[in-house]
């Protein structure tokens, strides 16, 4: 089935309106704080989001995701969730813990481990569809909830803070392919590939990526390069933004002891939305903290040159 903006806000509301955890999570988004934090060439948001706890804290471990039941499997999800087919093999669910007014998960229909492999064409389909939204992909240990269920996730565009940031940054075209091209910005405090396509090429998006991905060291243990994803729809076709990472969560990670934070930065974060579920955490992030965060997590301008020179 197609999807459209329109659909899918139906859709949202037609779900509120009958699951009342999830209208309760939707209704108390809207007294969040949120607070602006100036980085260099990028203004990002700090949202102090109690619900979260649950994401932010989420035990993320072989043993540990063993012992639950998967609450992305159709069979163990709840009986008022209602969900769209989508592409033949996923379907379009709205996040009962939201962080965006508009909040969609999008989960393969089968249990099969979150990895990015062969995704890049359908996750630029669902962003041209999807019109308004910015479908975002976090690796199994860069804030994937669920690094074992196969997952995207939407939120409306206007809520991220990195798109308008690039608009204004040098791109240095690294590859190209027909019309799409891959570059690198190494000018924001977060260093990222960018991947244009017109919206009728996804496959163009997805070679590039795969020669991208190709030059990306995949840290021993991993199945995968460690990074995040975000893709939208631009006025020339569609965006993917490749941020690359080199670690899960931060050095002062944690929830006992001074000095720790309760933060586990995922595709939103590096969107230009920094995820708080406690409020001294909310206090204390500056920017100082945040640029020690992007990093400890993110690449250096070198690294990501270095990467650059190694797309075959
Ligand atoms: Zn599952």
């Amino acid at each position: 089935m197609r999807l459209n903006a329109d659909k899918i806000a139906e859709f949202i509301d037609s779900q509120i309106a009958v699951w009342p955890q999830a209208a309760g999570n939707f209704e108390a988004l809207k007294g969040v704080r949120v607070k602006e934090v100036n980085l260099p060439g990028w203004t990002v948001k700090v949202q102090f989001n109690p619900a979260r706890i649950v994401s932010s804290s989420a035990k993320v471990d072989a043993k540990s995701l063993k012992e639950r039941k998967c609450f992305l499997c159709g069979a163990n999800r709840p009986e008022v969730q209602e969900g769209i087919e989508w592409g033949g093999r996923y379907t379009v669910l709205i996040n009962p813990f939201p962080i965006f007014p508009r909040h969609l998960t999008i989960p393969d229909n089968t249990h099969t481990d979150q990895l990015i492999t062969d995704r890049i064409a359908d996750m630029v389909r669902l962003a041209s569809e999807l019109e308004e939204y910015t479908v975002f992909y976090n690796g199994p240990r860069c804030g994937a909830s669920a690094p074992d269920h196969m997952h995207f996730q939407a939120g409306n565009s206007d809520f991220l803070t990195l798109a308008p940031a690039l608009e204004d940054a040098e791109l240095k075209t690294v590859a190209t392919d027909g019309d799409a091209s891959l570059a690198l910005v190494d000018s924001l405090p977060l260093k990222v590939f960018v991947i244009d396509t017109p919206a009728d090429e996804p496959e163009a998006a997805e070679r590039l990526f795969d020669r991208l991905y190709k030059a990306i060291p995949v840290p021993e243990g991993e199945k995968e390069p460690m990074m995040n994803l975000l893709c939208y729809p631009t006025p020339a076709g569609v965006r993917l933004v490749v941020i690359p990472r080199k670690r899960h969560r931060p050095s002062f990670y944690g929830t006992e002891g001074e000095g720790t934070m309760l933060l586990s930065p995922a595709s939103v974060d590096m969107g230009g939305v920094f995820i708080t579920p406690l409020e001294k955490d909310f206090n204390a992030l500056d920017a100082d903290l945040i640029l020690k965060i992007l990093d400890e997590l993110c690449l250096s301008s070198a690294e990501i040159n270095e990467i650059a020179s190694n797309v075959k």
